[in-house]
């Protein structure tokens, strides 16, 4: 069988030159005899392998020197509790925006270690928007304000950086981070597990402002505090080496192409061909709101829900794989990230539209 297209929402697809350079590179990485996971990760080739990676990452996103980057483990979840570790400072409360399933998981996790003030919430439309800025009820005791801003169930991106005062604001970008470019100077923290837009899971992104590392509860395990993460050049233990040679791989193939900038016009136009589509025909919709539209997962839903397991057992015998929406929201979502070329999108459409002429 050929490749498929891929609409996973995480793991999910990967760039398929990366995917070939790995796989030439798997037994034998550039002449030492062994392939990357099988390297210790103390030795000068890993060391250089994640140093590339970093510094490509810092190009790639603009990331000021008085940012750390930190390459972990434990996924995005991990960090909701690492979050509250590392910078509530004293303070005894944190600000949340609640858009969805994420940031759902993000308060829940937050409460073990502070109080949790919910400072807006779409929650009263089923999570089918952003709540805009005026209505937010901000702290400026807070410790921080955190926003999913890419609900990946939800498909509800923000496209606005929120502005809180001064008050740190942290990021889950986990499903957006590098479609398009971010001016990370207005976050203080960006975080986001690797399996959507960087490479494979195991590995996870951390982007700190220098002043809020150092100051970790005291009960903080060492692989959690960012200050003993950053001293140890995120090798604290053993790192997941694989992943970050993957991710760094993916970041070169992200600059060949011509960096975040070019990356966004390209996932514009192809979430374009979807969303067009769903705003064209009665027999399929999106629930989001149209200025809150995510570019990188797209769900969409039949009229006619009796038809959704037709759909996907049709669409799967056309290489059109992993289209069922999250089990909390039902219905169908298309990821559409960077990795997934516009034929893919293109061929989703078309195999849409024969399936509503056969059952419209
Ligand atoms: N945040 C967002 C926005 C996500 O999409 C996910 C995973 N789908 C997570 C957090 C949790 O990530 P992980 O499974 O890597 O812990």
């Amino acid at each position: 069988m050929g490749r498929i297209f891929n609409f996973a929402a995480g793991p999910a697809i990967l760039p398929e030159p990366v995917l070939e350079q790995a796989a030439r590179e798997m037994l034998d990485w550039h002449g030492c005899g062994t392939s990357v996971m099988e390297m210790s990760h103390r030795g000068d080739e890993f060391i250089g392998i994640a140093a590339a990676a970093e510094a490509d990452l810092r190009e790639l996103m603009a990331i000021p020197a008085n940012y750390k980057v930190l390459f972990l483990q434990g996924g995005a979840t991990l960090q909701f509790a690492a979050i509250p570790m590392n910078l509530l400072r004293g303070k005894k409360s944190a600000d949340y925006v609640n858009t969805g399933e994420w940031s759902k998981k993000a308060i829940k996790e937050a409460k073990r270690y502070c109080a949790v003030n919910v400072v807006a919430s779409s929650e009263d439309k089923n999570f089918t928007y952003a709540p805009k800025q005026q209505g937010w009820k901000l702290d400026a005791d807070a410790a921080y304000v955190h926003v999913c801003t890419n609900e990946t169930i939800g498909g509800v991106e923000f496209h606005w950086v929120p502005d809180t005062g001064g008050v740190p604001l942290v990021a889950d970008m986990s499903s957006h981070i590098l479609s398009r470019p971010v001016d990370v100077s207005k976050y203080a923290l960006i975080y986001a597990g690797a399996q959507k837009n960087i490479g494979p899971a195991g590995l996870t992104i951390v982007i700190v402002r220098d002043d809020l590392v150092g100051n970790a509860l005291p009960t903080t395990p060492s692989v959690l505090d960012y200050k003993a993460q950053a001293e140890a050049d995120s090798m604290l233990n053993t790192p997941a080496t694989y992943s970050v040679y993957i991710a760094g791989l993916v970041f070169q193939w992200l600059k060949k192409l011509g960096g975040l900038g070019k990356m966004h016009e390209l996932n514009v136009a192809k979430a374009r061909v979807l969303y067009d589509y769903l705003d064209q025909t009665e027999f399929y919709f999106s629930p989001v709101a149209m200025d809150d539209r995510s570019l990188m997962n797209v769900p969409f839903r039949l009229k006619n829900e009796a038809l959704d397991k037709e759909f996907l057992k049709q669409a799967k015998a056309r290489g059109l794989d992993q289209l069922k929406g999250h089990r909390s929201v039902g219905g169908m979502r298309a990821s559409i990230y960077n990795a997934m070329p516009i034929e893919g999108v293109k061929a989703l459409v078309e195999f849409m539209r024969e399936f509503q002429a056969n059952h419209g």
